[in-house]
């Protein structure tokens, strides 16, 4: 991995000296699966190589001024050196640039295991096919006609505005008033333009929808955010808390991290996308984990308030002396701010150190508090005892031990659900991982286990922090969003569940 990684930045840096460099240009190079990467070029333009997986598409280019870029890069490109390498994948670039752009009239099409949006027109028919997205996704078969499109049947009859156009490739539209095309060519014809596909070119296209037959899913982005328990935004990739602050909804967790592997992991984590990291005074890691937020946000030009850092106090001399120990936590950590801090435990002095912890969020020093471990009964005694409403519950959920009766309960409380042990808990991954039901999935969506158990917390309104010093698995768990399970394979992991703790709290 190390020699084909060192081989591609060798390849990178000899093909961007050798490019007289402007806007667009692009050259073909063929790159690893499922990987993209992002060079910090000189300022004022980005290189950029992409290889979408499943397909033979691959290409490398400099873009300047697209709404691709990941980086603010402002200076002339002279002025800087090109020295930075990240590891994307293709679904945080794609995120990226939709970040900035409103959801409102954007549509989403799963195919063969890609994620694409699409910008609907402005007519009573794209307004219509947006209505029946949202009472729930659409599937359509489609196959190939006359070598320029994919037409399938929608089943209904949607308004028709038909007028005399040229399609481009990319073009979604009505035709007949019940059938639903794709367009990878050109076609002139009297049609009902419902939308376009957003950013993606002829031949990506192409390769994407495949020879033959393809199935293909229509659905509906803000009504998906809506269903969703957490109320999740997967575009951003954040929630909103009760707080008023935003989180990432996936992270990395730290609990067994200690010294420079700490520190290694979590500038991993951050240099390919990951911005919620969650540790604990227990953890005995604060520090590490402090510095490596420092030294990611000065050498990959990362903003503090992108980054969400988790801290816990622990029950016994911490929750006695909370005022104490919650400074101690902030000193640790070292990074300003902390974004969230969760008493560990119940405790005897837990009221006690909650509300020392509110006088903190008072100060601007804490922005958001919780709790973690704490469950039904734990939370009906604790809740009128306390001012700010906790804003994250942090619990022991994974597929052997899903907290069916715990996590809506909290969800219906307007409290964030964060997961730990998401892939069981060293010592449990092996079986976990293994599990044939998981695995299948995994196998049906060409993803891993790991990855298709934590896209089942997402989809429940999990947040999840698996923790890890592969930088390999840190990238892959944060490769969440460019599929989808059905509710049919959510079933089947939540029929999964043995009520089996893997930890004792
Ligand atoms: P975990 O996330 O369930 O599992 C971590 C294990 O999974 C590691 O051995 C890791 O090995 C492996 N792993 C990670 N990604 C993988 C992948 N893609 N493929 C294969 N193996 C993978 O357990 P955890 O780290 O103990 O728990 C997660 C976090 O929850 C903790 O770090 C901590 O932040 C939090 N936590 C909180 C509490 C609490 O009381 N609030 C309790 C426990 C944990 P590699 O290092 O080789 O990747």
């Amino acid at each position: 991995m190390k020699t084909r990684c060192l081989f591609i930045l060798i390849l990178l840096l000899s093909v961007f000296f050798m490019l007289p460099v402007k806007a667009d240009t692009e050259m073909s190079l063929t790159m690893q699966d499922n990987q993209v990467i992002v060079m910090n070029a000189p300022e004022n333009s980005m290189l950029i190589a992409l290889f979408y997986k499943g397909s033979s598409l691959s290409d490398v280019r400099i873009v300047r001024g697209s709404k691709t870029i990941i980086m603010d890069i402002s200076k002339e490109m002279e002025n800087a050196d090109t020295t930075k390498m990240f590891l994307w994948d293709h679904s945080t670039l794609t995120a990226v640039s939709e970040k900035s752009e409103s959801m409102k009239n954007k549509i989403k099409l799963e195919v063969n295991g890609h994620i694409l949006t699409a910008t609907l027109s402005e007519n009573s028919s794209a307004e219509a096919f947006l209505a029946l997205l949202k009472e729930g996704p659409v599937t359509i078969q489609m196959r190939d006609y006359s070598n320029f499109e994919k037409v399938g049947s929608l089943g209904v009859d949607l308004p028709q505005n038909n007028m005399q156009m040229t399609t481009q490739p990319g073009d979604l539209i009505l035709y007949q008033g019940n059938q639903i095309t794709i367009y990878y060519d050109t076609n002139r014809w009297s049609l009902t333009s419902l939308g376009k596909i957003d950013d993606v070119t002829q031949d990506e296209l192409k390769a994407i929808l495949g020879d033959g037959n393809v199935t293909v899913t229509f659905s509906c982005t803000e009504d998906l955010q809506e269903q969703n328990p957490g109320k999740f935004n997967f575009n951003t990739r954040r929630v909103l808390l009760n707080s008023g602050h935003e989180m990432p909804i996936n992270g990395l967790g730290t609990y067994s991290l200690h010294g420079d592997t700490c520190i290694n992991s979590v500038k991993a984590a951050l240099a390919c996308g990951v911005r919620l990291i969650d540790t604990a005074s227990a953890y005995g890691n604060e520090a590490q984990v402090g510095q490596a937020v420092r030294e990611a946000m000065e050498e990959y030009g990362i903003k503090r308030e992108e980054i969400f850092v988790i801290t816990k106090i622990y029950p016994g001399s911490e929750m006695a002396n909370p005022e104490k120990a919650i400074q101690a936590c902030i000193d640790r950590l070292n990074i300003g701010y902390v974004d969230m801090m969760l008493l560990h435990h119940p405790d005897p002095n837990d009221v006690k150190a909650y509300k020392a912890m509110e006088k903190f969020v008072q100060e601007g020093k804490i922005h958001s508090i919780g709790l973690s471990n704490w469950y039904v009964e734990e939370l009906e005694a604790f809740l009128p005892q306390v001012d700010i409403k906790p804003a994250l519950v942090q619990n022991e959920i994974h597929p052997y031990y899903q907290e069916n009766d715990v996590i809506p309960y909290i969800q219906s409380k307007d409290i964030t659900v964060q997961g730990w042990y998401p892939l069981g808990g060293r010592g449990h991954t092996a079986e976990l991982l293994s599990d044939p039901v998981i695995m299948q999935i995994a196998q049906a969506h060409g993803v891993s286990s790991a990855q298709v158990i934590l896209r089942w917390n997402l989809q429940k309104g999990v947040v999840v922090i698996p923790g890890s010093s592969n930088p390999e698995h840190i990238l892959e768990n944060n490769t969440l969003y460019h599929f989808h399970l059905t509710d049919e394979e959510m079933e089947k992991i939540n029929a999964l569940d043995r009520n089996e703790k893997h930890d004792w709290y």
